[in-house]
């Protein structure tokens, strides 16, 4: 009996360690960018304190605009590029004022504004940056066009995204979007949007195998929403679920 019960032992032991290296293994190949757009806004200061508590890097792409109007804007902007698990990126100077038909038609204005908002967010080349509303990567080593798009805003809002990135920038979309209601309250419990990002991990492709950058707005971490709760909940579930957390800044190889 004893020895029955050693084999037995043995053999769930056994188990575990393989169980614990299959984990091992799967944490490595799945690994979440957190990306947070728009900032600094009503939100910003909730996102931060979170990131700070979970210590997990993320992106936070801000609109110069912003740091120049939002209330505290300046000081969201500092605190923000003085962590160093964060990274603060060119989200534009006017965030094409939101229509981005007008915006998307003339390629030099779009880099005039994107150089603009580096003067204001302080930042030197090489940038992180996302083009306001445009799914686009453009790496050293990775390239995808917007497909969200259709031919005919193809061809009105042609813009040269080999001369933005040309002038110093890192292009970034995202795979995957925790939504937002047009007043910034988020549409997907954390829950649902963990059992979201299971599925897609599961069974879809990322722009990098195994990577997912999430799409986040800064706006839907304000107290009204519990920002900060959700945003901690969604991060702690995560981790227990054995995610990695990514560093935009080695998202991709730099070198082909
Ligand atoms: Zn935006």
């Amino acid at each position: 009996m004893k020895r029955l019960w050693n084999a037995l032992f043995g053999w769930m032991l056994a188990s575990a360690m393989l169980a614990a290296c299959a984990a091992g293994a799967s944490a490595a190949d799945r690994t979440i960018f957190l990306t947070f757009d728009d900032g600094p806004l009503p939100g910003t200061k909730n996102v931060l304190s979170v990131l700070s508590e979970e210590n997990v890097p993320a992106a936070l792409f801000m609109v110069g605009l912003h740091v120049e109007t939002i209330p505290n804007g300046r000081d969201l902007l500092a605190e923000a590029k003085s962590m160093p698990l964060v990274t603060v990126g060119n989200h534009s100077y006017s965030h094409a004022n939101n229509r981005y038909r007008r915006f998307y038609g003339n390629t030099q204005a779009v880099v005039a504004d994107m150089l603009h908002a580096n003067q204001v967010l302080g930042l030197t080349p090489i940038v992180h940056a996302r083009l306001p509303g445009r799914d686009v990567f453009r790496l050293p080593t990775v390239s995808r066009e917007d497909l969200s798009i259709n031919v005919a805003q193809w061809e009105r809002e042609w813009l040269d995204y080999e001369l933005v990135a040309e002038a110093g920038f890192y292009l970034y979309g995202w795979d995957f979007e925790w939504v937002h209601s047009d007043d910034g309250k988020p549409v997907q419990s954390v829950d649902r949007l963990v059992s979201e990002i299971d599925h897609l991990f599961q069974y879809g492709r990322f722009t990098q195998r195994g990577k997912m950058i999430l799409l986040m707005h800064d706006e839907m971490f304000q107290d009204q929403f519990d920002g900060q709760g959700k945003l901690q909940s969604l991060i702690q579930k995560l981790k227990q679920r054995g995610y990695a957390f990514g560093d935009i800044r080695s998202y991709a190889p730099s070198n082909p």
